[in-house]
């Protein structure tokens, strides 16, 4: 009998007394203290009557015991399914329908709100806060610390984890035992994890980056994570020099470079940076350098795929780029209209192939017949070209693409020339419908802190820069661009409020 993922990640820490959480007050919790709270979990799940495929909807703060009830599900074979803690009761009614989640853990003050979503679709409800108490927590404290490792095989699902939501409705992408170790496997491997890594770990636990990526990781590792409730940067400057590497989304590290006390001092002794879930701006990867003598590493993934490439370890890691296919991820460019493969350098869909890749969205058939090839691709809907060097680079999302009297226009070209000009800290590219082009161009721009940039000066400059067909009808300076809780802008909530300008 056997549980691949539980025995790899949790079971074989059984009895070390090594550590595996920091919480930022000082305490910590040992690895045999995690899988006792895990364990207490696992018993309390069996005790509300749930069974081994079942699904576990949780949306909580993010707390060491969050963390056990992922744990706990693995060992329970129970199918662990997070929800972003940024979502309303009136959103979390789909996936509680959705999944047909037969648990429904949230935080105390949202229980009243879901109890009848929860009792709509026959899940039972039960609570736990930030601290880690709660009607689950009471429930595990009188369980026994350990518990019977349920049996399961490669193949059975241990995850549905929706994706986040940034191009359209979130799909639930089953995830199976091998798809997750795997995957962390190779990261050990690829980015050197070893047990004396110490992680500063600021992620969301929702999420595939944090929770899979950070903490699977480390887990196999056997090293341990400074686990902070979420990203201030006050905590991170105070426990950096306790760190050996750090995992983070582009904006940790542009709110990193603006803080003066982030120095070349303070992460002198650190090993590794990693930044993944949107794309890192160039610009940021050369301050950070110049700032730190570090290099951040960036690597691509997504919620179905776990990750599929990184910029190398040892090698050159370009800013710009998301380096290669992973040891053991087959990755191809082809041919939005045909699925031919590409040759290097010309642009097209993404696609990938290995053990990480999912195994379908659920109860969506249709999407996955279109998503994923019968022949194992998946097709990841972002575009991307292989360059002279070998390395990937992202030069958007297959829905982002605009088509513009015939022509094809990719937002990254255009908002790479807008985010160099004086003043511009970032910018956003859409297509909106127009009614001689189909669509066009409009752009959207935040200025750097305290500054205003001069619109007339950038529209002479983009006409200096790029063809014709590519201007921005449009540019639109904004306080901010719309982005959700991983940071990634959405392009969709552009579309849909500027999508009348030109009808
Ligand atoms: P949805 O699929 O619901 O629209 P989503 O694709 O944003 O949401 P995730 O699975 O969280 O949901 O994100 C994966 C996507 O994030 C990738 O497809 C890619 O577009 C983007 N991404 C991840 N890492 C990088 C990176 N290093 N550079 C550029 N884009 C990245
Ligand atoms: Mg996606």
């Amino acid at each position: 009998m056997a549980n691949p993922l539980f025995d790899q990640l949790f079971g074989r820490h059984a009895g070390r007394t090594t550590p595996f959480l920091h919480l930022g007050d000082g305490i910590t919790i040992t690895h045999s203290d995690f899988l006792a709270i895990a364990a207490r979990y696992a018993n309390a799940f069996s005790q509300l009557g749930l069974t081994p495929g079942d699904r576990l909807a949780l949306q909580v703060e993010k707390s060491p015991q969050a963390l056990a009830a992922y744990a706990a599900a693995v060992q329970a074979g129970i199918v662990f399914l997070p929800l972003n803690t940024g979502y309303t009761p009136a959103e979390l009614e789909y996936f509680i329908e959705n999944s047909g989640a037969r648990l429904v853990v949230c935080d105390p003050e949202r229980a009243e709100r879901l109890r009848p979503i929860a009792s709509a679709s026959g899940a039972r409800l039960e609570t736990l806060d930030a601290q880690g108490e709660g009607s689950l927590p009471e429930i595990a404290r009188g369980q026994p610390a350990t518990f019977d490792t349920v049996a399961r095989s490669a193949d059975d699902l241990a995850a549905l984890l929706y994706t986040s939501g940034t191009t359209g409705r979130s799909k639930g992408a089953m995830l199976t035992q091998t798809n997750l170790l795997s995957n962390a496997e190779t990261l050990v491997d690829y980015w050197r994890f070893t047990d004396a890594d110490v992680l500063l770990h600021a992620l969301p636990i929702f999420h595939t980056h944090g929770l899979f990526v950070a903490t699977n990781v480390i887990l196999l590792s056997g090293g341990s994570m400074i686990f902070l409730p979420k990203f201030d940067l006050d905590a991170m400057i105070a426990h950096l020099p306790q760190a050996t590497s750090m995992m983070g989304v582009p904006t940790f590290y542009t709110r990193l470079l603006g803080d003066p006390r982030f120095t070349k001092e303070l992460v002198r002794h650190m090993r590794l940076f990693v930044s993944g879930s949107a794309p890192l701006l160039a610009e940021t990867h050369v301050q950070f350098e110049q700032r730190t003598g570090h290099r951040i590493l960036e690597r691509y993934g997504m919620t179905e795929t776990n990750m599929n490439t990184s910029n190398p370890y040892d090698g050159a890691r370009r800013a710009g780029t998301v380096g290669f296919p992973l040891p053991g991820v087959e990755l191809k460019v082809t041919d939005p209209a045909t699925g031919d493969r590409l040759p290097d350098g010309e642009i097209g869909q993404i696609e990938v192939r290995g053990p990480n890749v999912f195994k379908g969205y659920w109860q969506m058939p249709e999407k996955t017949r279109e998503e994923l090839r019968e022949d194992g691709f998946f097709i990841t809907g972002d575009l991307g070209f292989i360059d002279d060097q070998g390395y990937l680079q992202i030069v958007g999302r297959n829905k982002d693409l605009i088509i513009s009297g015939g022509y094809n226009i990719y937002p990254k070209e255009i908002e790479s020339v807008l985010d160099d000009q004086p003043g511009v800290l970032e910018s956003a590219v859409v297509g909106v419908p127009h009614p001689d082009f189909g669509e066009t161009v409009v752009g959207f721009l935040v200025a750097e802190n305290g500054r205003s940039p001069d619109v007339q000066a950038i529209e002479l400059a983009v006409g200096a820069e790029l063809a014709r067909f590519k201007h921005p009808r449009r540019l639109i300076m904004l306080p901010e661009l719309p982005r959700n809780t991983m940071g990634k802008v959405q392009k969709n909530v552009l579309r849909q409020e500027y999508g009348g300008l030109f009808a």
